[in-house]
């Protein structure tokens, strides 16, 4: 067991530094003696140990300004003289008083700090660049620390500024070890604004955008997807600006699923049977999707991973969207053609003068060494640069060359449903289109769920298994209320919409203090109620009867008014809104009702095609008419469907105004035709 180690030993406090000579600022490893990993061993082969404890962790101890100070750190490598400890600037400052220059620090084995399982930590200002703490933290934290206690203050330095988080907690104990662990990250906002903010990201998605986007291009286990909205009336091509970066260690994976992961898609920029729609040229890697791909027609989205083979490779880079494909130069528009005093060299194709050609050839097969894929090297290839013995594939790096065999000469079982592909293209391709388990949102139920294996009814209906036993289940319109099946909703709301369409709008009385709407179309363009006091059973053919009775009823409101405090008919004297109508005579007022108020009612006057009445009405009515009038000026629907709507309201209990408008515009959305449609 480790706990038989026994390290413990003086040591002086120097600045670690890099290899460019630099202090190494913010990190928990040190540079110790060899004789201390000398030792180590030596106990190790004594105590027929296996292997050492790992990672190793040790306990430093010092006093500064009088009082004990220890913190524990890992190692970075045993190199430093004997009687020296080289140590980070940010342990350094924690164990060493500056003015203190014969400081020692006592070193001890720590072999009781267990594997952390939790950590929660607190950035101690408010970052907004970092949008995703546990992405950027997983990313760092390790690279620099091997250990964590609770109340310690990590740091983090990125691109020239230094990231200041508090250790709130750690679990198992309260010093931890960060190496070979799957620890559960938790990050505690700063304050109120940061926990608004943190709570926001969590439901949005990074979207990408048709142009230049900034992307982040992380290996398999911390790649972030995007998503693209389609505009599916063109190919979609996508170009990747790598750097310096092997061509065969970063692909772009694309898929039509939100569920997309390094091993599910359905596209990607690995090269696979002589694809054309992918390019790879130093610097820059591409791919287009034709409209009419199978996969891509009709849908909305595109899932975007960029990703790096290589473990623990992370860079920022830029994703050029478009649609269409951009031209790539091709090496053959390159070629210049030959001049007349110009001869081309067979080694290494160059154009040289013709006096000098044998000159170069001479020199050319001496010191330049053609391969046979066509790449010239000074004197010797490169051990690094590989054939496949498969293919055709070449590449410059060993691990460009693994991870060629590990995409198209490997094969590999589902993590699913254990259907053995032929390569991890095949296996990417079925776990995002056939794999029975792979995961989809089911546009009846709205769950995620495993897809199934396809009835062949469910083929035909371009469903998955699941969606066509879910669509399968009956429900009851909204609208008619008809027990219908999920999967013929969509029709049947559709007859619904079709119908909606074709109405007419509703006729609504002629009295311009009315709203009311006429059941059906009448002579006198009346609604019931206005019609009602001008009925009569006596016999009128020339409608003089009709006549008197309307001219006494303007005469009651030109004179006495209806004597209503809510009236507001602009031909009635209660409502106050023509002040004229109490100085005017009866005379005067007689003379106004048939020269301009008769004038305009059909059956009196012959030629009158729209009529227009004056009448009272009651008080709900009146506010009816007004809630009609507030909606009609939004110039959304004709006035019969406005009507139609105010006369579904109920204005018994104290309903809001707001309210109001808003069931009506529910009502008009479902039920009415708007202006133009
Ligand atoms: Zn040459
Ligand atoms: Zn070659
Ligand atoms: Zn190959
Ligand atoms: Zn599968
Ligand atoms: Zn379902
Ligand atoms: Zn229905
Ligand atoms: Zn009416
Ligand atoms: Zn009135």
């Amino acid at each position: 067991m480790s706990e038989e180690y026994s390290i413990y030993e003086h040591l002086e406090p120097e600045l670690l530094k890099d290899a460019d000579g630099n202090v190494v600022k913010y990190s928990d490893r040190v540079a110790l003696p060899p004789s201390i990993l000398e030792s180590l061993v030596n106990q190790q082969q004594r105590l027929s140990i296996a292997s050492l404890p790992h990672p190793l962790i040790f306990r430093l101890q010092a006093e500064k300004s009088n009082s004990a100070v220890n913190s524990f750190v890992g190692v970075k490598e045993f190199t430093s003289q004997e009687g020296t400890i080289l140590l980070p600037e940010f342990i350094y400052d924690k164990l060493v008083s500056p003015d203190n220059n014969d400081s020692t620090i006592n070193i001890t084995l720590a072999s009781d700090i267990p594997k952390g399982t939790s950590i929660a930590l607190k950035p101690l200002e408010l970052y907004p660049e970092i949008k995703d703490w546990k992405y950027f933290l997983e990313a760092k934290l390790i690279k620099s620390y091997t250990t964590l206690s609770t109340n310690d203050t990590v740091c983090i330095s990125e691109k020239d500024k230094v990231y200041k988080l508090l250790v709130e907690q750690a679990e198992p104990t309260s010093a931890i070890c960060l190496i070979d662990t799957d620890i559960d990250l938790s990050i505690v906002p700063l304050d109120d604004e940061m926990a608004r903010e943190m709570s926001n990201q969590q439901d949005t998605e990074t979207v990408l955008q048709y142009g230049t986007n900034a992307v982040t291009i992380a290996d398999t286990e911390h790649s972030h997807a995007y998503k693209l909205q389609l505009d599916n009336s063109n190919d979609l091509c996508l170009s990747l600006s790598i750097n310096s970066q092997d061509v065969n260690l970063v692909d772009l994976l694309i898929s039509n699923n939100q569920f997309i992961s390094k091993d599910s898609l359905q596209w990607s920029t690995i090269p696979f049977n002589e694809n054309s729609n992918i390019n790879k040229n130093d610097g820059t890697i591409s791919i287009c999707i034709p409209k009419t791909d199978h996969w891509i027609e009709g849908k909305e989205f595109v899932y975007i991973l960029p990703i790096v083979w290589s473990e623990g490779e992370s860079f920022k880079s830029q994703l050029s969207i478009s649609r269409i494909a951009e031209a790539h130069v091709t090496t053959s528009s390159l070629q210049e053609t030959l001049k007349a005093d110009e001869a081309k060299c067979s080694n290494c194709g160059k154009h040289v003068p013709k006096q000098s050609i044998s000159l170069h050839e001479n020199f050319c097969h001496r010191n330049n060494i053609k391969c046979s894929c066509g790449q010239l090297f000074l004197k010797k290839i490169p051990d690094t640069h590989w054939h496949c013995q498969n293919d055709a594939y070449f590449g410059a790096t060993i691990e460009g060359r693994d991870i060629h065999q590990k995409l198209h000469h490997t094969e590999y079982e589902c993590s699913l449903c254990s259907t053995t592909l032929p390569n991890y293209i095949q296996l990417a391709l079925h776990k995002s289109t056939e794999c029975p388990e792979r995961l989809h949102i089911c546009r009846y139920c709205q769950l995620t769920v495993p897809q199934e294996v396809p009835s062949a009814e469910a083929m035909l209906s371009s469903m998955t298994q699941h969606e066509y036993q879910c669509g399968s289940k009956t429900t009851e319109c909204h609208q008619c209320s008809k027990i219908v099946r999920q999967r013929d909703l969509q029709t049947h709301m559709q007859l619904h919409e079709l119908d909606r369409k074709q109405q007419v709008a509703p006729i609504v009385c002629a009295n311009v203090n009315c709203c009311r709407i006429l059941n059906e179309p009448t002579d006198l363009q009346l609604c019931s109620v206005c019609f009602g006091p001008l009925y009569s059973t006596d016999y009128d053919p020339n409608y003089v009867k009709l006549k008197n009775r309307l001219e006494r009823k303007y005469i009651l409101q030109l004179t006495r008014g209806c004597g209503t405090s809510w009236c507001k008919n602009v031909e009635c004297i209660s409502s106050g809104i023509n002040p004229s109508l109490k100085t005017t005579t009866l005379k005067e007022k007689i003379s106004h009702i048939s020269n301009d108020l008769l004038t305009s009612v059909p059956l009196i006057n012959q030629n009158v095609v729209t009529a227009k009445y004056y009448l009272c009405v009651d008080n709900l009515v009146t506010k009816r008419k007004f809630m009609a009038d507030m909606i009609y000026e939004q110039g959304q629907y004709e006035y019969g469907w406005i009507c139609e709507a105010v006369s579904k309201l109920s204005f018994d209990e104290n309903g809001s105004e707001m309210g109001q408008v808003s069931s009506m515009e529910q009502w008009l959305h479902k039920h009415a035709v708007k202006v133009g449609e």
